[in-house]
C-alpha cells in the first residue's frame, strides 16, 4: 500500500509517489538561527524525521534536506543588539539548535544548506526573475511582481482580494511606496539610507536576500526544479510557502514539490507558542524537567496536523516545576525501556524452539508501517506501539517461574519489534537502564528523597526477609510505598522506581 500524506495545494490526503520511483527527494524549512530553538522548532523537525525514517524503513530513497536561515533581519537585529557579529550569533544559536536536536534523537538531514553560503544562487534565480519580467527593481530593492504569476494564492487557496491586505509581514509605508502592487514582495533589499547593517553584494546594490528566496535558491540547488515533497508549519503556508511556489514557478516554468505538508502549532490556551505572546518554552527548559526522548513521545502523541495543547506548572515564584503531559509521556517512554530489559533479562535456558508466538509480536512492523503510511497517523502507531509492548511484557513474564518457557521465535519478534521502534519512531534506542536510572534519580531529587537512603532500606528489608523477620521486612516495604517508591521482586534481587 503506498503511503497517503495531506497535500496542502490539493487540500487532500493522496497517495505519495516520488518522480522518481523509490527515491523521496524532500525540502524542509529549518530554523532561523538567532534564539535557542523552543519546542515547536522540535515538532517540525521531528514531523518530518518520523516521515523520513517511515519511508526509508519502506525501502525508500529519501534524499532529505532542512535548510538553516542564517541571514535574516532577526539575526543582524539581535547582533545590533548585542554588539555581536551577525554570522558569528548566528553559529552559536545553530549549534543550539544542532545539540538540541541530537538530545531529541533526530536524523541529520542529508544537506542542510546555509543561506549565506548561497548567495550566488539566491542573486541568480532573483536575475532569472528579472529577466523574465516576473521581478523588478525599485531604489536598490528587488520586488516579485505577484501579477505576473496567474498560479498565486493556489496553496493558501486565497483569492486576490485577500491579497491586497497584509500580505507581506513586513509592510511598512516607505516600503509600500516602492512596490507596484500591495502583495508584491521583497527579493532582495537594499541597504537603508545611513544603517550599518550587514550587506552582501548584489547587482543592485549591497543589500541582503529577502526569505522566501532563499529557500527557493536552495532547495532547487540540492533537488532540482520540481521535487517531491516541501514541509514547514502551517505558519508558514502564507506567505513564505505562497511565495516560494511563485518565484521558483515563474524562474522555471515546472512545478515546484508535487505534496505539500504541514504540521500544526504548539498551542498554549489555545494561542500558538510564540516568543511575542511570553508563552514560550525553549527545548532546553524542558530538557531540564524532563527526558529528551519524553518529548518526542509527546509530540507523536497527537496527529501531525492537529494543534498540540501544552500545560505547565508554576512554583510560588513564577518558575516552571513542570510539564505535566509530557511527564505522563515519560512514563510511556519508561515502559518502552522497561519492556527491553525484561525482554534482554529472559535467560536462555528459558528459550526453546516451540511454543506459542503471539501474533500480536510477529504483526507489529505491519501494523506500525500501516499506522504511518496512513497520513503519518503517530497517536495509531503509538496505540500500537502499546499492543505490542503489552505483549512484549506477557512474553517476559511467561519466562519466569519454575516452569517458564518461552518460543524463540516469539523472543526474536520481540526484539526485531523493539529495534523497529528505534529506527521508525526514534523511540528506545538509549541504553534502558541508563534511561531508568536517570528518570529515578530525577524523580529522587523532586521528592527530595535520598536514592542511597532508599537502597539502604531495600537491604534493611532483604536482610529481615533472610532472616525470615517477614513483619520487619513488611513494616520496611509499608515505610518505601508511603514514600512512593514501587519494590519490584525479581529472580535477581529487588528493583525499585518511582512511578
Ligand atoms: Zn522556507
Amino acid at each position: 500500500m503506498p503511503q497517503r500524506f495531506h497535500d496542502t495545494l490539493r487540500d487532500a490526503v493522496v497517495p505519495f509517489s516520488p518522480q522518481e520511483p523509490g527515491h523521496a527527494r524532500i525540502y524542509v524549512c529549518g530554523p532561523t538561527v538567532y534564539d535557542y530553538p523552543h519546542i515547536g522548532h522540535m515538532r517540525s523537525a521531528l514531523t518530518y524525521d518520523v516521515l523520513v525514517r517511515h519511508l526509508r524503513e519502506q525501502g525508500m530513497k529519501v534524499t532529505y534536506v532542512r535548510n538553516i536561515t542564517d541571514i535574516d533581519d532577526k539575526i543582524i537585529g539581535r547582533a545590533a543588539e548585542r554588539g555581536e557579529a551577525p554570522m558569528t550569533l548566528a553559529r552559536r544559536f545553530e549549534d543550539a539548535y544542532h545539540e538540541d536536536t541530537r538530545r531529541l534523537g533526530l536524523l541529520e538531514p542529508d544537506i542542510e544548506p546555509r543561506v549565506s553560503e548561497h548567495l550566488e544562487q539566491i542573486v541568480a534565480l532573483i536575475q532569472t526573475l528579472i529577466d523574465k519580467g516576473a521581478a523588478y527593481e525599485s531604489a536598490g530593492d528587488v520586488y516579485f511582481s505577484v501579477e505576473a504569476f496567474p498560479g498565486y494564492g493556489k496553496l493558501s487557496h486565497r483569492k486576490p482580494s485577500d491579497l491586497e491586505h497584509g500580505a507581506s509581514g513586513r509592510l511598512d509605508a516607505e516600503e509600500g511606496q516602492r512596490k507596484r502592487h500591495p502583495a508584491d514582495f521583497a527579493l532582495w533589499k537594499g541597504q537603508p539610507e545611513g544603517a550599518s547593517a550587514t550587506t552582501w553584494p548584489s547587482p543592485w546594490g549591497p543589500g541582503r536576500p529577502g526569505w522566501h528566496i532563499e529557500c527557493s535558491a536552495m532547495s532547487t540547488h540540492y533537488l532540482g526544479a520540481s521535487f517531491d515533497l516541501h514541509g514547514g508549519g502551517l505558519d508558514l503556508v502564507f506567505p513564505h510557502h505562497e511565495n516560494e511556489i511563485a518565484q521558483s514557478e515563474a524562474a522555471s516554468g515546472e512545478t515546484l514539490a508535487s505534496m505539500w505538508v504541514h504540521h500544526g502549532f504548539i498551542e498554549v490556551n489555545k494561542e500558538k507558542m510564540s516568543k511575542s505572546l511570553g508563552n514560550f518554552f525553549t527545548a532546553r527548559e524542558c530538557f531540564r524537567l524532563v527526558e529528551p526522548e519524553a518529548l518526542r513521545y509527546f509530540a507523536l502523541s497527537v496527529h501531525y496536523r492537529a494543534p498540540l495543547n501544552l500545560d505547565w506548572t508554576l512554583d510560588d515564584a513564577g518558575q516552571v516545576t513542570g510539564f505535566p503531559q509530557i511527564e505522563e509521556a515519560e512514563r510511556r517512554v519508561e515502559y518502552i525501556y522497561s519492556s527491553r530489559a525484561r525482554l534482554e533479562a529472559i535467560a536462555d535456558k528459558r528459550i526453546v524452539d516451540d511454543g506459542e508466538v503471539p501474533e500480536p509480536l510477529t504483526d507489529f512492523a505491519r501494523a506500525l508501517g500501516e499506522a504511518l503510511d496512513d497520513d503519518l497517523n503517530m497517536p495509531v502507531a503509538l496505540a500500537r506501539t502499546a499492543e505490542f509492548l503489552k505483549h512484549v511484557n506477557e512474553l517476559a513474564e511467561r519466562s519466569k517461574g519454575k516452569k517458564g518457557k518461552v518460543a524463540r521465535q516469539a523472543v526474536t519478534a520481540a526484539r526485531e519489534g523493539l529495534e523497529r521502534l528505534g529506527r521508525v519512531l526514534g523511540l528506545g534506542n538509549d541504553e534502558p537502564q541508563a534511561f531508568l536510572d536517570r528518570v529515578r534519580s530525577r524523580r529522587a531529587a523532586r521528592l527530595g528523597l535520598s536514592e542511597a537512603d532508599i537502597q539502604a532500606r531495600i537491604d534493611e528489608r532483604t536482610a529481615a526477609r533472610g532472616a525470615k523477620d517477614f513483619a520487619r521486612a513488611d513494616a520496611v516495604r509499608q515505610q518505601l510505598t508511603e514514600l512512593g517508591v514501587e519494590l519490584m521482586d525479581d529472580p535477581g534481587g529487588t528493583r525499585w522506581r518511582l512511578p
